[in-house]
């Protein structure tokens, strides 16, 4: 007997694409057995890819739209009376809609536009977007798998997920990932590796590895983390985007300003940690006066007590770029 999909995703051991590396299965499994009292099912694909400098979602939409489509379609044959709704930020959707609904005709798959910023991109704030909400995210549980979208049960995933899980179907999967090279290299762009290669051996065979002293930003342009050259010979978790920094080039406190300036713009207000802080550290790049000590008591208090990942995620950043390289 032919194995069911689900099974077959757990059996690939399929780590959600989105940057959260949340097994695959357990999503689709929790929505599965919401099937069966009659409530609709909604299938969303998150395509709002909105940190800076990642665009691995955007390689596949251009160049694999028809299996990417088909990943959806597999997921509405697996959820009885299931509809999907394609989650693009506007330059996706305003680039490749009309070339994605060539393959989604006849199936009910409709589109969204994403005009809001950031948070709109983490699941539950995407849900409140679709809803015409306030965007920000949702208190957990109730996980989207039991209460999303109009408070059905609802599965959202990432453009790349649907792209592997049509692999998947197919027995082409081999347990590859597209990463994203951006910064000071030769050969920027999408390449696709092993999804636990190292970022040194990624870096190397694209033609990318420095002559120069340099860092790296793993897990994307704003809430990644900063590694030196020597930390880069094992795989790392997180969003597969890989910014290479040229050490001598580059003026750490004006990056963290460029951070600091996407936390205050991109963050909801709701919580005081995060919206004080990412302002005061604004402050304190455009004064060019680091206090350490402030900085560490505000990291800890946006760990402790953010609601959302990216509060809880903001120190990651700052404090791996002050210990690496500018207290060095
Ligand atoms: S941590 Fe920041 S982004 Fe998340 S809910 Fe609180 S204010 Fe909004």
């Amino acid at each position: 007997m032919a194995k069911d999909i689900i099974t077959k995703i757990k059996e690939a051991n399929l780590l959600g694409r989105g940057g959260a590396g949340f097994p695959t299965w357990m999503k689709w499994e929790a929505v599965k057995k919401q099937e069966g009292q009659g409530k609709k099912i909604y299938v969303i694909a998150n395509g709002s890819e909105g940190e800076p400098e990642i665009f691995k979602d955007e390689y596949i939409l251009k160049n694999h739209p028809q299996e990417f489509i088909e990943g959806i379609k597999i997921a509405l044959e697996t959820f009885a009376n299931s509809e999907a709704i394609i989650y693009l930020n506007h330059k996706y959707f305003d680039k490749y809609k009309k070339n994605l609904e060539k393959f989604s005709e006849g199936f009910p798959i409709s589109y969204f536009r994403k005009t809001a910023g950031y948070l709109a991109g983490e699941e539950t704030g995407l849900l409140n977007h679709i809803e015409g909400q306030r965007v920000e995210p949702r208190p957990k549980p109730p996980y989207p798998a039991e209460a999303g979208l109009y408070n059905l049960p609802t599965l959202v995933n990432n453009i790349e997920t649907y792209y592997r899980i049509y692999e998947i179907k197919n027995d082409l999967y081999a347990g590859k990932a597209f990463f994203s090279i951006e910064g000071d290299v030769k050969n920027k762009g999408t390449f696709e590796f092993p999804e636990n290669y190292p970022i040194k051996k990624i870096l190397e065979e694209t033609g990318n590895w420095p002559a120069f002293d340099f860092f790296v930003q793993y897990g994307g342009g704003a809430a990644g983390t900063i590694y030196l050259p020597e930390e880069l010979d094992e795989p790392k978790k997180g969003a597969t985007s890989i910014i290479v920094f040229n050490r001598q080039k580059t003026d750490a406190l004006k990056l963290m300003q460029r951070w600091a300036e996407f936390y205050s713009k991109e963050n909801c207000d709701k919580c005081t940690p995060c919206r004080e802080s990412s302002i005061r550290i604004l402050e304190m790049t455009k004064k060019n006066k680091l206090d350490f000590d402030k900085l560490e008591k505000m990291f800890f208090v946006l760990e402790k007590t953010s609601f959302c990942p990216l509060g809880k995620g903001m120190a990651i950043p700052y404090r791996t770029l002050i210990e690496k390289v500018l207290k060095k």
